[in-house]
Parts: structure tokens; C-alpha cells; sequence
């Protein structure tokens, strides 16, 4: 995770792991949960800007990462006990590090811009999407295959409000990607931008309204995320997440795999000890076609 200041009242936050597409591991969700933080108990900072290293935005959750399985020693929500047997410690785990994690992002107070280039796969729609903002590559992609692993999507399930319910129910039943400018179309992203140019547009962007009354800003904030939050987000995101922990018991009597492996690529049914373990009690929902590429 790298963290810069512009001197203008912004503040960077930059995905570093790019040797692995940025796939989302637990440090670097702890990392960057720090960062996030840091921003906001930092004054000069007014506005936030959250990119990624290398080819891509993010390939997802991380499949190799072990620290998935138990530690919990890093837990800053309620959702300990991660070991803990059966379906229990799995929905701790996706409790803290994925949906808690993700509504805290939402809800920061400052105003936050993601700029994403290349692949924006599974897990990695989760860290765009709980920007205010987003600016994205003209080679952007964008997409939720984990329908094809027996699960009804990603663990923040928030695709009827970025997508609309109509698109939300197209991208997920039949796992298609869909491209910056459809993602434009559909009032997911804000500007669509040569590849070039993101972070610059998504800093520019950040400086104007870093110039803007600190409260005001906030308050805007607020506002519209309480509207969407009265317009049912946090009772159907819930919802959703409880879906999901279901379909990952369901695979686990199954298949002894939180995901059906019949839909994983075949690198990954074959090559990742972790779908090949007896008992596998974890659900990482990630990217292999990007995170293979
Ligand atoms: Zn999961």
C-alpha cells in the first residue's frame, strides 16, 4: 500500500501489489483500511483518491492468501472468531473483512475517487465501488463471475444500485464483463478517460473539490448515502450477504469447496491447494482469468 499527499489537500492511496493483479489479500485489506484512516484523522487532507498499481485495478479476493483462514488478531469490527468450525467462521470472516470492511469505506467522511484501469474483477468491484467517484480507463473492464462458482455474486452485493436492477440481474446470471463506457452508460462510473490520463483526471477531480467547504462536502456525503441507504442498500445488502454465506454452505455439502469447482478455470481446480484441501472452509471470490493473465 503506498499513501501520498499532493500538497493540495489530497491524499493517494494506491493498491501495491501488482505482481498479483492487486488481488485482495487480508494484509493488504488491513493496509489499506489504515490508509483509509490515516486520511481521514489527517486534516490537510480534504479528498481521497484510491488507484492501483501495474496493468490492473483489482483481480478480487486473493485465492492464495492463508492469512484468510484464521487470524484474527487484526479485527477492528465485531466478526472475530474466524476459526471457529462449520459455516461460522467463514461468515466471521466475510462478515469483517468484506461487507463490514466495505460499508466503513463507504461511509468514510471524506470524499473518496477511485481510478481504475484494466480489470476490475469480483472482489475489486467491492473497492471501486465503495468510492463516491469513479474515473476509469477507456480499457477498463469490469465484471462479477461468481455466479459461475454457484454463489449469487460478490459479498457486497450492491450491482442494482451501481448497474440498475435490470443490467444487475443480466451481468450477474450470465457472468458477462461489461466495458468503462457500458459501465458509463449505466451511471456505474463518472468519466470514462484515456488510460493515460485516469489518475490525473481522478487527483484534478479531487483538487477541485478539496477546495470546496470541508463540511459541505461531507454533508453531500451523507446525504445521498442516506438516501440510498432509505432506498433499502443496507437492509438488501444484508440480505444478499446472508444469500451468499448460504450458497457457500450449500457448495460446502456439495462439493467440500465453498465454491463449485465445476465453474472455476482449471488452472485453479487444479494448481490452488486451497480447492484442492479437504474441508476448504473459505469463499474468496477473485479473478482467476485476470489474475492468470
Ligand atoms: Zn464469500
Amino acid at each position: 500500500m503506498r499513501y501520498e499527499k499532493d500538497g493540495q489537500g489530497v491524499a493517494v492511496i494506491e493498491l501495491h501489489r501488482p505482481e498479483k493483479a492487486n488481488a485482495q489479500s487480508v494484509p493488504m485489506t488491513y493496509q489499506l483500511n489504515e490508509a483509509f484512516d490515516r486520511a481521514v484523522r489527517d486534516d490537510d487532507v480534504r479528498a481521497i483518491v484510491l488507484a492501483a498499481a501495474g496493468r490492473h485495478f483489482s483481480a478480487g479476493h486473493d485465492l492464495t492468501d492463508p492469512a484468510r483462514y484464521t487470524e484474527t488478531d487484526l479485527c477492528v469490527g465485531t466478526w472475530a472468531g474466524w476459526a471457529a468450525p462449520g459455516a461460522e467462521g467463514r461468515l466471521a470472516r466475510e462478515h469483517e473483512i468484506y461487507f463490514d470492511m466495505c460499508r466503513r469505506w463507504r461511509n468514510l467522511s471524506k470524499p473518496t475517487i477511485a481510478a481504475v484501469q484494466g480489470k476490475c474483477i469480483g472482489g475489486g468491484l467491492m473497492l471501486a465501488w465503495v468510492c463516491d467517484l469513479i474515473i476509469a480507463g477507456e480499457g477498463a473492464v469490469f465484471q462479477d463471475p461468481v455466479v459461475n462458482f454457484g454463489i449469487n455474486g460478490i459479498e457486497w452485493l450492491a450491482h442494482p444500485w451501481e448497474l440498475g436492477p435490470r443490467k444487475a440481474k443480466e451481468l450477474l446470471m450470465t457472468a458477462d464483463s461489461w466495458t468503462a463506457r457500458e459501465a458509463e452508460q449505466l451511471g456505474m462510473v463518472n468519466r470514462v478517460v484515456p488510460d493515460d490520463q485516469i489518475r490525473d483526471v481522478a487527483v484534478e477531480l479531487a483538487r477541485k473539490i478539496a477546495t470546496k467547504p470541508a463540511l459541505a462536502v461531507k454533508l453531500v456525503k451523507s446525504a445521498i448515502n442516506a438516501t440510498v441507504d432509505a432506498q433499502g442498500h443496507e437492509v438488501a445488502t444484508q440480505n444478499s450477504f446472508g444469500l451468499h454465506q448460504l450458497a457457500h454452505a450449500h457448495n460446502e455439502v456439495l462439493f467440500g469447496s465453498p465454491m463449485d469447482p465445476s465453474g472455476l478455470p482449471a488452472n485453479i481446480r487444479t494448481s490452488d491447494p486451497l480447492w484442492n484441501r479437504p474441508g476448504s472452509s473459505d469463499g474468496p471470490e477473485a479473478a482467476p482469468a485476470t489474475t492468470s493473465a
